[in-house]
């Protein structure tokens, strides 16, 4: 598959997300920039990052080195919530270092610890998306509640929610309600959430003929859930990638959405 055709998800306005990202955290110094810049090699258009990470630099650094167009990759970077008041510098901080003039997505990464920071801070960043320092804004382990909480203060839904997500978290009645309400979900960790040995992946991996890693990766795909695993092992970077080549039946994907008990 040609590597800038692949699935994506509208967000708001002309905002496409792909669908296969690449996760980064703990993948610092050296391992985080040799795994953006294999990964970026392995056909990844989307990279996952957050002030957190501490690897913004590495990041940015291996987006420079390779050879890709700025605009052909999507970059999402996260706002820890204890800066409020400070979201603004936290966001020009992340674009010094990544090298960039915008980000595609802005997060906050989890829920404020003081309520009365929530709406100020969600405010913030639909500021900076106004003024083009982000292309889209969302949040992170979020709960539904806590969404519409922002969506009744300002009118404006976040494009994304990222959260631990896998076959085995499955909750159908918590996806509708970020279908419902025009909220992307993102899913996190959906290795380490996973038992990678259940025999219901093993045997539909075993009928295409790929691993029960890939059939995790492409069930999100085909439920149009943005996925990103991370791996800073070359050979799982890149067959972590190599999930367009097959796609699940529905009998498939209803055995795997039964592994979340929902
Ligand atoms: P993942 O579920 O992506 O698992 C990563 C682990 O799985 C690593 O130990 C990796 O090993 C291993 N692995 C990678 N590929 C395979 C494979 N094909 N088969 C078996 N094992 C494999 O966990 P993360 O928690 O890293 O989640 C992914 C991303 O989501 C993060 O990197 C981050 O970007 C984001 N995230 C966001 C959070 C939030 O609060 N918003 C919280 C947690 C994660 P190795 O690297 O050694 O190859």
């Amino acid at each position: 598959m040609d590597h800038d055709d692949q699935p994506t998800v509208p967000l708001s306005g002309e905002v496409r997300m792909p669908l296969l990202g690449f996760g980064t955290w703990q993948a610092t110094g050296k391992a985080g920039y040799d795994s953006v810049l294999a990964a970026l090699d392995a056909g990844y258009r989307h990279i996952d990052t957050a002030t957190m990470y501490g690897n913004e630099k590495e990041v940015g650094r291996a987006v420079q080195e390779s050879g890709l167009r700025r605009e052909d990759i999507f970059i999402t970077t996260k706002l820890p919530p204890e800066r409020a008041g400070r979201e603004r510098e936290t966001l020009e901080a992340s674009l010094s270092a990544l090298g960039t003039d915008h980000v595609d997505l802005w997060l906050i990464h989890w829920p404020p610890s003081s309520p009365a920071d929530s709406i100020p801070m969600w405010r913030e960043m639909l500021a900076a998306r106004d003024e083009d320092l982000t292309r889209a804004v969302g949040v992170s382990n979020y709960s539904t509640a806590q969404m519409d909480e922002l969506i009744q203060a300002t009118e404006e839904n976040p494009a994304v929610n990222q959260i631990r997500w896998s076959p085995f978290l499955y909750d159908r009645q918590r996806h509708a309600e970020h279908r419902d309400r025009g909220i992307v979900l993102e899913g996190y960790s959906p290795f380490k959430t996973s038992e990678l040995s259940d025999p219901v992946l093993a045997r539909i991996a075993a009928a295409h003929n790929v691993s029960p890693a890939q059939v995790v990766l492409r069930w999100h795909i085909d439920h149009e859930i943005v996925v990103i695993p991370k791996s800073v092992t070359p050979e799982r970077i890149r067959a972590n990638a190599d999930v367009f080549g097959f796609s699940l039946t529905a009998e498939e994907m209803r055995d795997i959405d039964a592994l979340g008990g929902s």
